[in-house]
């Protein structure tokens, strides 16, 4: 059976086991998955690097960086989620998304403030509604680990900036009075640093508005927290739904043992999953590594939903890579591997213009008569043109 169908024993060994614990192998079991332990074990400072007794190596560069950038974007690095970094590469795929790196300082003349428009398109503090029938509410700007490519970095971390509980009503008044939402992409920051309770009232507040059908919970915490979702957790959202879960894995380094775990618990307990992963220089702008996360994706049943072009938030150039790079993954995915872990490839329009497709050219020529095209494999066909 494993001859003919090698996948089998690899699908049984990605919830097998568990990440090697590094300078926390002394921590109980009780404690290391105990969600609050890891945020108030969180490194946050270079200080709490060294406290680890030598585990982790920072580069003179990265030292820098995370005090140069502890008043703009501070760090915040759950110990799970280092321990799926590198000991001392700073150009570890998981290590760059989590250590602030000198070139955040190096603002590039593109770079925007606020680079999906998001507050041009805020109609109330905390929502913002582009698009015909849905919206994005935001409703805390704390994540468990601060994502060095985040485009929201203008507003998350900064403890200044929390959405108050005021804020949340008018969200919701918000929602209530306009009809034509019917989806709400419930957003931060990370949700999921609420309480459960707090998460309860929220979704139950939502779905209480009888012209929302769906709720989007946008959250990294089975990346960077998989601890988060207990039982209990899964069953109160379970309450709320439709619930669809959003999430954001970037690299086979983030493929654990745990969370593989916590993507079937939530498939498990009925609530589907997507994956909103973004194209970053150095991490994951090579087809292999996209297509082994979304192959790993989706034996946990998770969707790969979008592959974001990085946008152009401050301090995040040396991420981004060009549209064609993107182009060229998408078009050595599609038809090569299953249609289902080909996302949709998309560029947030710069200022506010909303998300816009990118699809590699399949037509090479048109006329009255008829449209040529390439398909995946590079040969040639034909369709007429009326
Ligand atoms: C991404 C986004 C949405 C959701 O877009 P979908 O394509 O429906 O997933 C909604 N509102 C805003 C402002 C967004 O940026
Ligand atoms: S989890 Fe999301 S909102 Fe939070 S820092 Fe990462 S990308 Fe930004």
């Amino acid at each position: 059976m494993h001859e003919l169908f090698p996948e089998v024993s690899k699908v049984t060994s990605d919830v097998t086991g568990a990440t090697p614990r590094g300078p926390w192998s002394d921590v109980s079991d009780d404690k290391w998955n105990d969600w609050r332990w890891q945020q108030q074990n969180r490194l946050r400072s270079a200080q709490d690097f060294d406290a680890l007794g030598g585990h982790f190596e920072l580069s003179d560069g990265e030292r820098h960086a995370i005090s140069a950038t502890a008043d703009a974007f501070r760090m915040g690095i759950t110990p799970y989620y280092a321990t799926l970094m590198d000991r001392s590469d700073p150009q570890c795929p998981v290590r760059q998304q989590a250590i602030p790196h000198p070139d955040e300082l190096n603002p590039s003349p593109v770079d925007l403030r606020d680079p999906l428009g998001e507050e041009r398109h805020m109609t109330v503090p905390g929502i913002t509604h582009r698009y015909p029938d849905r919206v994005l509410f935001y409703v805390t700007h704390h994540c468990p680990v601060y994502c060095r490519h985040c485009t929201r970095k203008r507003k998350v971390s900064d403890p200044t900036s929390a959405a108050a509980k005021a804020q949340i009503a008018t969200g919701l008044d918000y929602i209530r009075s306009h009809p034509e939402v019917r989806d709400v992409l419930v957003s931060g920051g990370d949700p999921m640093t609420l309480s459960d309770a707090r998460l309860d009232t929220l979704l139950g507040a939502i779905r209480a508005i009888p012209h929302v059908e769906i709720i989007r919970l946008c959250t990294r915490n089975p990346v960077t927290l998989p601890q988060r979702f207990s039982d209990a957790t899964i069953a109160m959202l379970k309450r709320h739904q439709p619930v669809l879960v959003h999430t954001h894995f970037n690299h086979p380094g983030e493929c654990t043992p745990e969370a593989a775990r916590c993507l079937r618990r939530l498939a498990d307990g009925g609530l589907s999953v997507a994956n909103q992963m973004v194209l970053l220089k150095g991490v994951n702008d090579d087809a292999d590594v996209v297509r082994a996360t979304n192959h790993w994706l989706l034996r946990q049943r998770c969707r790969p939903y979008y592959l974001f072009q990085a946008d152009l938030a401050e301090g995040i150039s040396h991420f981004r890579t060009t549209v064609a790079a993107g182009l060229d993954i998408i078009r050595a995915l599609r038809g090569h591997t299953s249609g289902m872990a080909v996302p949709h490839y998309v560029i947030d329009g710069p200022g506010g213009g909303g998300k816009i497709p990118l699809v590699p050219e399949y037509i090479i020529e048109q006329d009255d008569e008829r449209i040529v095209f390439r398909n995946w494999a590079g040969e040639i066909y034909e369709y007429p043109a009326r």
